[in-house]
């Protein structure tokens, strides 16, 4: 029997969410979440793709059960993960650092490594290998592949990845720029060029991933160049509940004249800042509708959060020179038309438009919106994270090159 199956396990410090994916034919066979792990309430949602939903809720203590929860819900479909089909789990790792361009098989230098960046990514490391470690632990003979955040963004330059700090300082805290939703931006900036009917080698593409965390990169010939988060996801854009770029000096002042701890600073800065620092609210949905109503601090979050946005489109235009595509994708990008419509206002003269009509058009498929005159076209790209890693790992334990 030819194992084609793929688990896609995204584990946070109190969630697991997974889906089975059959590689023959990418087709989702089931997904879910369980969530409040380690919590009396813990919450079990599990939807095979040729039946019904299923949720539950009972205390599930640790990441171990987690995993036992999911492959119990997976045998209920006779889908279960003792199946000779399922050919490797694949896993997704926040944060790679310099070292990981590619997804890797996971044996224990690499857990080694994973272990080492947590200094960097304090949050989601962790959660990562507690996930990859009970996953080995249910599967021992299975291969289990890292699919990291950061990989598609190590191929920016000196000049985009490195502050201008001191080198000495930088060095030894490994404090450059890496990316995140780099799993996503490889995907979108790769189907754009699809949907251009080019190769990846032959397009420039700026991929707005806006989704709660939200992040733009420059994509020259399907290797990225620049991208907006940095060290640590706060980088860059508005975000949810981020705050995105800020002058670093705004932390000393917090500091001292504010009398904020540390802790309280990152905790403002990515927990409480954002659209929902600015207005209360950090779903797009809630703050149109707010607009709609005449709502003044929703409003003046929105052209925040769009005038961020679009000195990004402008810099990144001029990180590519060239453009031929401006690709939305992600929660925010995928749905809210009057967000991509803000983005590009007023920049003909960059090539750059929206048709009304084209731009309102709801589907889950890749779409150009911008009038087909457009010298530099404008997508909707709904973006699958899952189907990425799967692809990703499928390919590595396979040895082929899918791809392409
Ligand atoms: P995450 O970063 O959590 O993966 P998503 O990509 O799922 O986020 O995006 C979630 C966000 O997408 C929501 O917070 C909301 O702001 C936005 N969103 C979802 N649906 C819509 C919609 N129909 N219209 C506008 N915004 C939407």
């Amino acid at each position: 029997m030819t194992s084609s199956r793929v688990l896609v396990l995204n584990s946070g410090s109190s969630s697991v969410k997974y889906q089975l994916l059959d590689m023959s034919d990418s087709r989702r066979l089931a997904q879910g979440l369980v969530e409040r792990i380690g919590e009396e309430t813990s919450r079990v949602k599990h939807s095979p793709a040729d039946g019904e939903t299923r949720e539950w809720s009972g205390a599930i203590s640790d990441h171990d059960a987690a995993l036992k929860a999911v492959a119990q819900e997976l045998s209920r479909d006779g889908l279960g993960l003792d199946s000779p089909e399922l050919a490797a789990i694949g896993h997704r790792v926040v944060h790679g650092g310099k070292h990981f361009t590619e997804p890797t098989v996971i044996d224990d230098t690499v857990l080694a490594e994973i272990e080492r960046l947590i200094p960097v990514a304090p949050l989601h490391n962790p959660a990562n290998l507690t996930g990859i470690r009970t996953a080995q632990a249910l599967r021992p003979d299975l291969p289990q592949v890292a699919v990291f955040d950061t990989a598609f963004h190590t191929t920016m330059p000196e000049s985009a990845a490195r502050y201008a700090i001191d080198v000495e300082t930088a060095d030894a805290h490994r404090i450059r720029r890496y990316g995140f939703h780099g799993t996503s931006h490889a995907y979108v900036s790769r189907a754009t060029a699809k949907l251009l009917g080019k190769a990846p080698e032959e397009a420039n593409v700026i991929v707005l991933h806006l989704g709660n965390g939200a992040s733009a990169s420059a994509v020259r010939g399907g290797r990225c160049v620049d991208t907006s988060m940095g060290l640590t996801p706060l980088e860059g854009l508005v975000m949810g509940t981020r705050s995105g770029d800020l002058d670093p000096a705004v932390i000393f002042h917090l500091m001292r004249v504010g009398g904020m701890s540390a802790d309280e600073i990152d905790n403002l800065l990515n927990k409480k800042s954002g659209l929902i620092g600015l207005c209360g609210d950090n779903d797009m949905r809630e703050i149109r509708r707010r607009i709609e109503e005449g709502d003044e601090s929703a409003q003046l979050a929105f052209d925040i959060y769009i005038h961020r946005l679009r000195k990004y489109i402008g810099a990144y235009y001029a990180v590519l020179g060239r453009v031929d595509a401006v690709a939305f994708t992600a929660g925010v990008g995928e749905n809210a038309s009057a967000v991509r419509e803000a983005a590009v206002a007023g920049l003909a003269e960059l090539g750059l438009a929206v048709d009304d009509e084209l731009n309102a058009v709801r589907s889950d498929e890749p779409r150009l919106i911008s009038p087909p005159s457009a010298r530099v076209a404008v997508a909707v790209v709904p973006t699958d994270e899952e189907l990425e890693i799967a692809t990703q790992t499928y390919a590595l334990v396979k040895g082929s090159d899918i791809l392409t």
